[in-house]
């Protein structure tokens, strides 16, 4: 039997690789076509943590060799001049990739903000253009970062071809849970999801080769809930306190997990670093669509 450590899918090398994949493609379309993409970061306000996001983002998208554009704008902003702004980013040619930094102030509309960013640019794949593009298997479509990352990470655990599997994707959000499905269902998976009226959750995830767990409840899915061999995907980041230390989990009991699974990706380590990977491969991609080029990356 395998032991426990050879079960964890480590996200952190999986990111690493596909962020060295990207520094590559860059140079060839630095080097051959003299386009550098170029990717727009708006942080509106001073939270902390989506400070350290941005900033994370920032530094990323440098290390792959991209242009980085970041604007600090402050809470007080209207939302006439944060849609202004996105306008001139629409406009501008060296950058092929807007990211607004959610959640913004309550007095801005997210929705109307990620409708004005151009579908071609919309990085974080929420527009409603791309949604509808991933609906129907659009190759234009720019898949949102956290689902995209899951299929990839289910693909290191399992191999390229995941057709036939039966997927079971708890939690049904706009962000998450309806992409991923979507996601699945493209690799050719026998899709189930599930969401709180599921009728015995327990029984329907034991059904499961692939679980996905995108619930946001800290150690929700339980370990004789995963069937043995089943490969296990948890998007939960749920803060907690325990024995007096605060402390990241996920929305499955990792510990009794990986008892069951064949493959667990860890919390954190797994889902959360491939996030910011698949963002700049999908500014690499905008900027191959943009320019009317074929991207070497997928
Ligand atoms: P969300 O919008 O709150 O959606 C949660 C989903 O879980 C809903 O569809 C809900 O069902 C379902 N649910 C809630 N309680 C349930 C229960 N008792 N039984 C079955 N289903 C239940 O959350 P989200 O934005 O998708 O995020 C999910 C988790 O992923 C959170 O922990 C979040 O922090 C994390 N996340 C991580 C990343 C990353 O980079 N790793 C990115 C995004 C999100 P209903 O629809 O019926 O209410």
């Amino acid at each position: 039997m395998a032991d426990a450590k050879s079960k964890i899918i480590d996200g952190k090398a999986v990111a690493a690789e596909l962020r060295e994949t990207v520094a590559q493609e860059v140079t060839r379309l630095t080097e051959h076509h003299n386009l550098v993409p170029g990717l727009a970061v708006v942080l509106v306000g001073e939270d902390p943590a989506s400070q350290v996001y941005v900033r994370n983002k920032v530094r990323q998208t440098e290390a792959a060799g991209m242009k980085s554009f970041h604007f600090d704008r402050p809470p007080s902003i209207s939302q006439d001049e944060l849609l202004e702004l996105i306008d001139t980013l629409n406009a501008d040619e060296q950058v092929h990739g807007i990211l607004v930094q959610l959640p913004l102030p309550a007095h801005i509309d997210e929705g109307a903000v990620i409708e004005a960013i151009s579908p071609d640019k919309d990085v974080d794949g929420f527009h409603a253009i791309n949604s509808g593009r991933l609906l129907n298997g659009n190759a234009r479509a720019l898949v949102a970062c956290t689902p995209r990352g899951c299929i990839d990470l289910a693909k290191k655990a399992l191999g390229s071809d995941l057709s036939g599997k039966h997927a079971v994707v708890v939690g049904r959000s706009n962000i998450v849970g309806k992409p991923v499905s979507i996601l699945l269902l493209q690799e050719n998976c026998t899709v189930t999801i599930a969401h709180s009226r599921t009728q015995d959750l327990a029984a329907v995830c034991r059904t499961a080769d692939i679980l996905v767990a995108a619930v946001g409840r800290p150690e929700f899915i339980q370990g004789d809930w995963i069937k043995p061999g089943c490969t296990v995907i948890d998007v939960g980041i749920n803060r907690i306190e325990r024995g007096g230390q605060s402390r990241l989990v996920g929305d499955v009991d990792f510990d009794a997990a990986i008892q069951h699974a064949a493959a667990v990706t860890p919390v954190p380590g797994g889902v959360g670093p491939m996030t910011i990977a698949c963002l700049l491969r999908n500014t690499v991609i905008a900027a191959c669509n943009i320019n009317g080029l074929q991207s070497q990356i997928k």
